[in-house]
């Protein structure tokens, strides 16, 4: 039996594994009549009546009266949880900012700031998210956890940030630090692990036992959900696919790597090629997607060189993990509109040839998903001890 739950649970409640199960089950899956429950989850009605019922005593489950039709001699009212119930921060660093918002149980977000980090000194950067944390949490109503995530190397079973190469942070004890500035836990996460989390409870991922998620931006990343586990790996270290070699002939990225999957298909890699090429220096990365979509024939060969490079990554993802399916997603996944055929062909190309190449999902991105993660991967800490 393990302590959980909130400051703010005017009841506390002791979570047994029983009650973990089925809270965690109507979270991600609800409402779901008492049947399906017990169904899913191999409990006896008795058994399921024991653990549901301080759960509903202390708020955090509701009966939803009304939605099903009652049978006769026993009323079956879906049960829900009440998002309202917890609340989280989820914050996420970059090189010079900060992103937060707060949310609720499900992850949805009621509240979003960005600030501008003063500097990278970590009592400026700790002050400034004690800052923005008061600046989001409600008065008498106490957050549940907070979130941080970062490119980086950490896991929330770790409080402490062992690299941050754009904030030039290593071994720092992150975690502790913050918990003691806003007196809330504090848990800390790779930003695609958390982005990833956010997938597996909230987004595409739910109903999948097994997916990956891979992000394109200012990056190549990768988080992966095997066996319905979250895979964090040792001391946080996995889903580092941004420096898989594509081609020996590439451009080379910042780390002096020729024709890496970050040299081509990282939006300031796709950037400065095009802008090299055509010697314009102050184009855009928008300004080089609107060319491709226009039919510039160096912009486009960039791009299809992009998407082919992603291609390459997702299939070499599937061919290791055997995903149900694999989320493409990151600031810049609407480039695969103009890219969308190379990816393909090379997708298809380097899936071995035992197997059917997976099933992709392109999900459109939203900046602030990137703190909603956060808030998540704080959620699943706080629920299974991730
Ligand atoms: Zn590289």
């Amino acid at each position: 039996m393990v302590p959980v739950f909130s400051q703010s649970a005017s009841v506390p409640v002791r979570l047994t594994d029983a009650m973990r199960s089925v809270f965690v089950e109507l979270l991600v899956h609800g409402p779901l009549s008492r049947a399906e429950v017990a169904r899913r989850l191999a409990l006896s009605p008795s058994a399921l009546t024991k653990v549901t019922k301080p759960l509903i005593e202390a708020g955090y489950l509701l009966e939803a009266a009304g939605e099903s039709p009652a049978t006769v001699g026993r009323p079956s009212q879906p049960l829900r949880v009440d998002a309202s119930r917890m609340a989280f921060v989820g914050i996420k660093l970059t090189e010079d900012e900060l992103f937060a918002v707060r949310t609720d149980l499900r992850a949805t977000i009621q509240k979003e700031v960005a600030r501008p980090l003063a500097g990278h000194e970590i009592d400026d950067v700790r002050g400034q998210i004690a800052d923005v944390v008061g600046e989001l949490t409600v008065p008498g109503r106490p957050l549940s956890a907070v979130g941080i995530s970062l490119a980086g190397t950490a896991t929330p079973s770790d409080p402490v940030v062992h690299t941050a190469p754009f904030l030039g942070w290593s071994q720092l004890p992150l975690a502790e630090m913050v918990e003691e500035a806003v007196s809330v836990p504090t848990v800390l996460d790779n930003d695609v692990r958390a982005l990833t989390a956010a997938q597996q409870w909230f987004g595409e991922g739910v109903g999948h036992s097994s997916f990956a998620l891979v992000t394109v931006g200012a990056g190549i990343g990768c988080g992966v959900v095997v066996g319905d586990r979250l895979v964090s790996g040792r001391s946080g270290a996995t889903g580092l696919v941004g420096h898989l070699q594509i081609d020996d002939r590439g451009p080379l990225c910042e780390r002096g790597h020729r024709g890496c999957a970050r040299a081509y298909a990282s939006s300031p890699a796709i950037r400065r090629s095009i802008a090299a090429a055509l010697d314009q220096p102050d184009l855009t990365f928008d300004d080089c997607l609107a060319m491709a979509a226009g039919g510039h024939p160096v912009a486009r060969r960039v791009f299809d060189d992009a998407g082919a490079a992603l291609g390459q990554v997702v299939a070499t993802v599937a061919n290791i993990t055997g995903p149900e399916l694999v989320v493409l997603s990151g600031e810049t996944v609407h480039m695969y509109n103009v890219c969308a055929e190379a990816f393909q062909a090379a997708l298809i190309r380097h899936t071995h040839w035992t197997t059917t190449p997976v099933r992709v999902v392109v999900k459109p991105f939203a900046f602030n998903e990137w703190a909603r993660g956060a808030a998540v991967a704080a959620l699943q800490h706080l629920l299974l001890h991730r």
